[in-house]
């Protein structure tokens, strides 16, 4: 949906067109202009040439997992990833998208292997998770969290991601608790976010106890290393009184050893951090830790006295996993 597009469109309109037009989009959850009954016929002519409600999406369920990957085609053909995940408890995640592709190049990541094409429009970000909600309301259920961790850096689009949790929050009444924004470490955007206000839960791309390991693998952190990064964490943490979860990608051989554990909880005993372990998704470089190497990595953690759980990853047999995303190959 092109919002500004649509807005231009209303212009001159009484305020309360501007209201079921939401309605439409955000309650009634509506996938063309014409199953809209309360406007003119002229009207929902003219937004469905210029402002059609129709997301094209191809959808891939997993066997193995609930989850469910849409593969989405953007209005200048361009695709990006979105995935569903199906929890226990009944609740939904739908995992967004920032960018298509991403600049940042982290080695384990498919993502950072296609580069950044472009950022995504807000609209196209409420859009994924619009995609969902209809898809959903067949079943009367509904969205209940929404994560921004799918393709790209969310904290390198800031204004747009900013402005889809906003309409997301107000609009599809999402709740800003039940929303994550994940960061590989952009010190400017958690800056900026932590003057914004909002209950929107903060994650860090970790991966690695030390500066030489992290650049390795993120090459990022020679841009913003780990002590400026810490110290912008606590800056977050002082200015929100927010818990931040860094999350820590299992590889084996390579930051899954005793020390490596050692030396993390010493970053990671301070007051509102927590550490998620999560299993690594092969992407055709490295291979995921053993399950002995894991237990005994977390059990350390703990032992120090650091806060920790640990991620199963859903839908890896679809390639929706986490790091899996990539279109570089389905245009
Ligand atoms: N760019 C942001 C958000 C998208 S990546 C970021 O990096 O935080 C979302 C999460 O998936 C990050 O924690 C990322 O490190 C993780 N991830 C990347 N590649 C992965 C892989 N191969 N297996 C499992 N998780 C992966
Ligand atoms: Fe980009 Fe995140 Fe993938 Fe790194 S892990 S390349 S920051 S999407």
């Amino acid at each position: 949906m092109n919002f500004d597009k649509l807005y231009k469109i209303l212009e001159g309109q009484p305020k309360y067109r501007v209201q079921q037009v939401k309605e439409a989009i955000f309650k009634k959850l509506a996938s063309n202009w014409s199953e809209v009954t309360n406007l003119s016929k002229e009207l929902k002519e003219k937004l469905n040439q210029e402002c059609p409600l129709e997301i094209k999406g191809q959808i891939f369920s997993s066997q193995a997992s609930e989850s469910t990957k849409a593969l989405i085609t953007l209005s200048d053909g361009l695709k990006i990833e979105t995935v569903l995940l199906g929890h226990k408890d009944g609740r939904f995640t739908v995992c967004v998208s920032t960018q298509v592709g991403c600049p940042l190049d982290c080695k384990f990541c498919a993502t950072g292997k296609m580069g950044l094409i472009r950022n995504l429009e807000y609209g196209e970000m409420i859009n994924q998770v619009l995609f969902f909600s209809r898809y959903l309301k067949n079943n009367e259920q509904r969205v209940s969290n929404v994560v921004f961790m799918g393709m790209g850096e969310p904290f390198l689009n800031y204004d747009n991601v900013m402005k889809a949790i906003k309409y997301l929050n107000e609009d599809l009444e999402i709740g800003a608790r039940r929303m994550s924004i994940s960061t590989s470490g952009v010190l400017h955007g958690i800056k900026k976010f932590s003057n914004e206000k909002m209950q929107v839960n903060l994650a860090i791309s970790l991966h690695a106890p030390n500066d030489k390991l992290r650049s390795e693998l993120m090459p990022i952190n020679k841009r913003f290393p780990l002590d400026k990064l810490f110290a912008e964490v606590d800056e977050y943490i002082k200015k929100t009184g927010r818990r931040v979860m860094f999350e820590y990608l299992m590889i084996r051989g390579v930051n899954d050893q005793p020390h490596h554990a050692q030396e993390l909880a010493k970053l990671m005993k301070k007051y509102l951090y927590m550490v998620n372990l999560i299993s690594y998704n092969p992407t055709g470089v490295f291979k995921a830790s053993k399950t002995a190497d894991i237990r005994k990595f977390k059990e350390i953690l703990e032992r120090e006295g650091v806060a920790v759980t640990q991620r199963y990853s859903f839908g890896r047999d679809i390639e929706a996993a986490c790091g899996q995303l990539t279109t570089e190959n389905k245009k």
